[in-house]
């Protein structure tokens, strides 16, 4: 039996880990990044050096690949839609073009039936202004399009704040200005779903931020059993909304009497599932392999307790000490320079 291929789009350490687990289940894989040597292609069949929308790569991409996903949610959409039309691409493009934009988002998420932060569109200082005055003066003013780790945002705590900045501040480009969420803690799901319509939800992970980027994700979360349901609810309506294939993150606030309110949702594995691969049996990125390769999905049963903790920069020195303790799982990323703010890496540490 000759086995398939899975084209991925993108080449960092999301789409590493996703060559691992492919490679586990005899899939070869080839990755389309623009980067040589990028982490993904370091344990992959191929890499395609070349942009995400260059017209060739991609007509190589589809006759080299029985499936293609990808490992980032900036995948051009019209790359994702040309491409479905000579191979299967999972997630749906419409996956992307929902998330891609955080008006587009909040907007189908609110249209899902789940409750987000409030927002107004700003593209004007005048915009700007009249949103503050909706909301109080408090908010988080966002870029719409590609802010990803804490990157094109201003906090807004006061109307005095309004002074600190503008419209103009985050250089002029379409923004949304969402109400400030005086949450309780941050959580997020990672669930699958499989052309069939199956749903495999992983139990919510509790998350704490550290300028902007992922620190810690917890397990268990610190929720009810009813908040946990309600998030396995909101991803099974997303899902299907989508005729999702594949594994998503969604990030969710949490109030104090336990509501939730979404933030945003990945269309692909994510940062704050990564604590899988040692707690459960079959990881977030097995299944997400499994979904788009039409395999059955494994269980999201989690056999342990654990905390995932990201190595960013300097961090990626604490290396040799992880090491040396019992019960931590350690996972690099093949990158060479640690700059400040980089992922260079993660260990989750079995608590029980
Ligand atoms: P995001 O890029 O949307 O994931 O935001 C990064 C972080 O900023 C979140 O994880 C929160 O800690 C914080 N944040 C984002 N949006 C809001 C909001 N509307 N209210 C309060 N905090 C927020």
């Amino acid at each position: 039996m000759t086995a398939k291929t899975i084209g991925i789009i993108g080449g960092g350490q999301l789409g590493r880990m996703l060559a691992m687990a492919a490679a586990r289940l005899n899939f070869r894989t080839v990755i389309l990044e623009p980067q040589a040597d990028c982490p993904a292609a370091q344990v992959a069949n191929r890499q395609i050096v070349a942009a995400y929308d260059d017209a060739a790569a991609l007509a190589e991409l589809a006759s080299t690949s029985d499936i293609v996903t990808y490992e980032f949610e900036n995948v051009p959409v019209a790359a994702a839609e040309r491409l479905a039309r000579d191979v299967p691409v999972y997630p749906p493009p419409k996956a992307l073009e929902m998330a891609q934009d955080r008006l587009t988002e909040k907007r189908f998420i609110n249209g899902c039936g789940i409750p987000t932060a409030r927002f107004h569109a700003v593209d004007s200082q005048a915009d700007l202004e009249a949103a503050l005055a909706d909301f109080g003066g408090k908010g988080v003013l966002k870029t719409r399009r590609l802010g990803y780790d804490g990157k094109g945002q201003r906090v807004y705590r006061s109307p005095a704040d309004s002074a600190a900045g503008g419209y103009h501040a985050l250089g002029g480009v379409p923004l949304i200005l969402e109400s400030f969420i005086d949450f309780e803690r941050e959580v997020s799901i990672i669930a699958a779903r499989n052309a069939d319509g199956a749903v495999a939800c992983y139990d919510p992970a509790e998350n704490v931020h550290r300028n902007g980027i992922l620190h810690t994700s917890t397990l268990p979360a610190r929720i009810s059993g009813e908040t946990a349901d309600a998030a396995r609810e909101a991803a099974a309506e997303i899902l299907a909304a989508l005729d999702y294939v594949g594994v998503i993150g969604i990030e969710f606030f949490v109030s104090a009497d336990g509501s939730l309110i979404a933030n945003e949702m990945a269309p692909r594995v994510h940062n704050s599932g990564h604590w899988t691969e040692a707690a459960c049996v079959v990881s977030q990125f097995e299944q997400h392999i499994r979904a788009v390769a039409g395999l059955p999905l494994g269980s999201a049963v989690r056999h342990s307790d654990c905390v995932m903790q990201n190595l960013i920069g300097d961090d990626i020195l604490s290396v040799p000490d992880w090491l040396k303790r019992d019960g931590v799982l350690v996972h690099l990323y093949g990158k060479t320079e640690a700059r400040p703010g980089r992922k260079m890496g993660h260990i989750t540490r079995l608590v029980r």
